[in-house]
C-alpha cells in the first residue's frame, strides 16, 4: 500500500478530508450494520435534534504504526464502553461494542495510506460520534440517529520538546454537580469555548475548572484530566464524578503502579494545598498530548510555579510519559489487550 505523500512531523492538528468513512443509521427502534461510504457530507432535517437540543457524543482515539510495523489502536474497548455511557446518559440509542470495534477497524484499513509511519511522531485521528438526525421540535429525545466515524491525520504534538504551559483557575464551571461532566458531549465543549477564548485573550494556555459546588477542589481543564506528583514521588489523581474517565489518565494510573514503581493516590485535590506548594509537579493528560506539563498556575492573579518551572517537564511525568508512549509504540511490552492489531 502506497502512503499518501504528507510532510507527517510537520502536520498540526486540524481537519483533512481522508478517502472512507463509516456510517450506521439507527431507524425504526434499530441499528444497522453500517458501511464504509466516500461521501464526507451529511444532509439533515433543518429541525434534526442535534441542530436543536445538541443531542450528541463523541469518542477520540489514535491509530498509529508500531515499531514492528503493525498499524494499531490503543485500547479502543474503553472508548467503546465510554461512547455507550455517553449515548445512554443523553438517550441515545447506544450502539454494541462491537459495532464500534468493527467501525474503527474498517476505517483505519480503508484509510491505511493515511496512517503515519513509526518515528514521524504524527498519528491518525478517529472521531466516532453519535447524533439525533430526526426532526425534534418539543423536547424530547429524536426517532432516528446516524453514527459516524472519521478519519484525520494529525501530526505530533509537541514539536521540538514539551513546552510547560501557565494555566488559570476558571470562574466559569464545566460541569453542574450531578450533570453531564463525566460524559463525552459535544455540549460540554459548547459551554467551554466562551471560557477558553478568554482565557487565551488573557495570555492563558487552558482552563483549570474546580468543583462546581464548592468551587475549592480541583476538576480537569476543557478536555483533559489533571495529574499531580507529591514530595513523596506519588502520583495523585483529583477524584470526583463531574471529571470525564480519561482513558490516559486511568492508563497512567496502571503504569505508574506497575512499571514505575510508584503509589497512586486518587483523592479529591483542594487548591489550597496546589496554591501552598504541596505538589512538586503537574501535569495535563488526554489522547492528544498524553501529559503535557504546567509550569504555573494562576489564581486571581495569585501564581504558584511547579518545581521544574518554564522550561522542561519534571522526572516523574517525563517517566510516565516515556514508559506509556513506549507501551503504545510497541518498545515496551503492553499489558495484555491494551494494543488492538488492524490489518490492512
Ligand atoms: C476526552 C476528554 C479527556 C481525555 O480523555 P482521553 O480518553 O484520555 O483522551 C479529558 N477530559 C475531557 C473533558 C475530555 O472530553
Amino acid at each position: 500500500m502506497e502512503k499518501k505523500n504528507l510532510d507527517w512531523s510537520n502536520l498540526g492538528f486540524s481537519y483533512v478530508k481522508t478517502d472512507k468513512r463509516f456510517v450506521a443509521n439507527y431507524k425504526n427502534g434499530a441499528w444497522d450494520k453500517g458501511a464504509l461510504i466516500d461521501d464526507d457530507m451529511i444532509v439533515m432535517s433543518e429541525d434534526a435534534g442535534v441542530l436543536q437540543y445538541a443531542q450528541t457524543v463523541f469518542e477520540g482515539l489514535k491509530a498509529y504504526t508500531t515499531k514492528d510495523g503493525k498499524i494499531v489502536t490503543f485500547r479502543p474497548d474503553l472508548n467503546a464502553d465510554r461512547l455507550i455511557d455517553s449515548a445512554k446518559r443523553l438517550e441515545i440509542p447506544p450502539i454494541s461494542k462491537e459495532m464500534f470495534i468493527e467501525s474503527i477497524r474498517q476505517v483505519v484499513s480503508g484509510n491505511a495510506a493515511w496512517v503515519p509511519p513509526y518515528g514521524s511522531g504524527a498519528s491518525l485521528y478517529l472521531r466516532p460520534y453519535i447524533f439525533g438526525i430526526s426532526p425534534v421540535i418539543g423536547v424530547k429525545p429524536a426517532d432516528d440517529y446516524q453514527y459516524r466515524v472519521f478519519a484525520t491525520p494529525v501530526g505530533p504534538y509537541f514539536k521540538g520538546g514539551a513546552k510547560p504551559i501557565v494555566v488559570k483557575i476558571s470562574d466559569f464551571d464545566r460541569a453542574a454537580p450531578h450533570g453531564t461532566g463525566h460524559i463525552k458531549a459535544g455540549l460540554n465543549y459548547a459551554m467551554s469555548l466562551h471560557a477558553i477564548v478568554t482565557a487565551h485573550e488573557e495570555g492563558f494556555s487552558e482552563n483549570i475548572y474546580l468543583d462546581p459546588q464548592t468551587r475549592t477542589k480541583i476538576e480537569e481543564t476543557g478536555g483533559a484530566n489533571i495529574l499531580f506528583v507529591d514530595f513523596d514521588g506519588n502520583l495523585v489523581v483529583p477524584k470526583s464524578n463531574s471529571i470525564l474517565p480519561s482513558i490516559t489518565r486511568r492508563s497512567l494510573v496502571y503504569v505508574a503502579e506497575h512499571y514505575c514503581g510508584m503509589k497512586v493516590i486518587e483523592r479529591e485535590v483542594e487548591l489550597k494545598e496546589v496554591m501552598n506548594g504541596d505538589f512538586k509537579e503537574c501535569g495535563l493528560c488526554g489522547t492528544a498530548a498524553v501529559i503535557s506539563p504546567i509550569g504555573k498556575i494562576n489564581d486571581h492573579g495569585k501564581e504558584f510555579e511547579f518545581s521544574n518551572g518554564m522550561t522542561e517537564m519534571g522526572p516523574a511525568m517525563t517517566k510516565l510519559r516515556n514508559t506509556l508512549t513506549g507501551i503504545q509504540m510497541g518498545e515496551i511490552e503492553a499489558p495484555e489487550g491494551w494494543i488492538m492489531e488492524i490489518d490492512c
